[in-house]
């Protein structure tokens, strides 16, 4: 599969989970592929791994333009960095909503808006935001990470409406409960968590959690050269969560 060859792709927290996963997924498939992410150790499979953090937009303008200058284009952007907020809105002040809405919506914005003037000149443009079954499921204990994760959605459409005569696509992908560090992270935290992963197994229509690399091959989709009629739309890759 040499669907990315030639094509220069950046992955926002491509150094974990869903982020790791597209990276070499996208690798694999010929892009030479740069990491955004915080503090972090050389990515496996990436031509480049630069630390920023998505909230901090000077770090963010920085990192596009080392980008495009060592690798000399930008086609694909993959809006993945996320951060998660448990608990109803009683739980969560005004400094935690505006933390996560941060990194969670406006860190999409910062990144894209780096990016667009290298977008518009790329034959093969593509964005991918990461939202979430969150956006839609009306989950319980998630009340700001699921109004993040609408607006995620929300901002798709519009963006992929702005763009999409400049020969920017943009979509977004709605996974289900994937099994990534994050999800683990939330696993040892529980009292028992080898039955927590069984209760939580369980509550997937499919029975199993989703893989990142599912996930990556969903993102690979949206954001390959020849789907170019495919223009904001969400996928989900939940295992039936929410059409069921
Ligand atoms: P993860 O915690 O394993 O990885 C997230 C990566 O993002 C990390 O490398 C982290 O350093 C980076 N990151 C976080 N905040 C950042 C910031 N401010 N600036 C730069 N990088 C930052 O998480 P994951 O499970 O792979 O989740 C990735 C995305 O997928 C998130 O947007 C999340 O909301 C979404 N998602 C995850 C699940 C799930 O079940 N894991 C489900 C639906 C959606």
């Amino acid at each position: 599969d040499r669907t990315f060859e030639g094509l220069v792709a950046l992955v926002t927290g491509g150094a974990s989970g869903i982020g790791l996963a597209t990276v070499q997924r996208l690798a694999a498939a010929g892009a030479r592929v740069v990491v955004l992410d915080r503090p972090t150790t050389d990515v496996p499979g990436a031509a480049m791994t630069l630390t920023a953090d998505v909230t901090d937009d000077g770090a963010v303008v920085a990192a596009v333009t080392r980008a495009v200058d060592e690798l000399g284009r930008l086609d694909v952007v993959v809006n993945n960095a996320g951060i998660g907020a448990q608990g109803t809105v009683a739980d969560n002040d005004d400094a935690e909503w505006a933390r996560v809405w941060d990194v969670n919506v406006v860190g999409i914005a910062r990144v894209t808006r780096a990016a667009l003037p290298h977008l518009r000149v790329s034959p093969s443009a593509a964005v991918v935001n990461v939202s979430s079954i969150a956006a839609t499921a009306g989950l319980p204990q998630r009340a700001l990470y699921s109004a993040t994760k609408g607006a995620v959605l929300a901002l798709t459409m519009a963006m992929a409406a702005d763009h999409v005569r400049e020969g920017i696509r943009v979509n977004a992908v709605c996974p289900g409960t994937a099994d990534t560090p994050w999800v683990g992270r939330l696993l040892a935290a529980a009292g028992d968590p080898a039955a927590e992963r069984a209760a939580l197994e369980a509550r997937q229509p499919h029975g199993r959690l989703v893989s990142a690399a599912e996930i990556a091959e969903a993102i690979a989709y949206l954001a390959a050269p020849a789907n170019r009629s495919v223009v904001g739309t969400a996928l989900a890759v939940d295992g039936g969560m929410q059409g069921l």
